[in-house]
């Protein structure tokens, strides 16, 4: 993402700061988010990605190149969702 960064801020808070603005989003539906593949990106609703569903949890491939844009599980540890495939979303 070029939209923003580091250099584009002016102040430095901790994490907290943001709580506001990280619950807006993450109440969203995310299914109608736009996702944006890092590998070939390609950029297409969370929706349209390719699941592939397991007990535990839920990985979400590109449907362009196939590459792991989403992994979300359940375990007995807590619940995990990674993006590292993942440019950005944006809802
Ligand atoms: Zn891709």
């Amino acid at each position: 993402m070029d939209a923003m960064s580091a250099n584009d801020l002016d102040c430095v808070l901790d994490g907290n700061a943001a709580a506001g603005l990280l619950q807006e989003i993450f109440v969203l539906e995310i299914t109608a988010a736009q996702i944006q593949c890092d590998a070939c990106g390609f950029a297409g609703a969370v929706g349209s990605l390719r699941l592939y569903a397991a007990p535990m949890g839920a990985v979400l491939r590109c449907t362009h190149c196939d590459g792991m844009l989403v992994r979300a599980v359940h375990t007995p540890h807590g619940r995990w969702f990674e993006m590292t495939g993942a440019r950005h979303l944006r809802f």
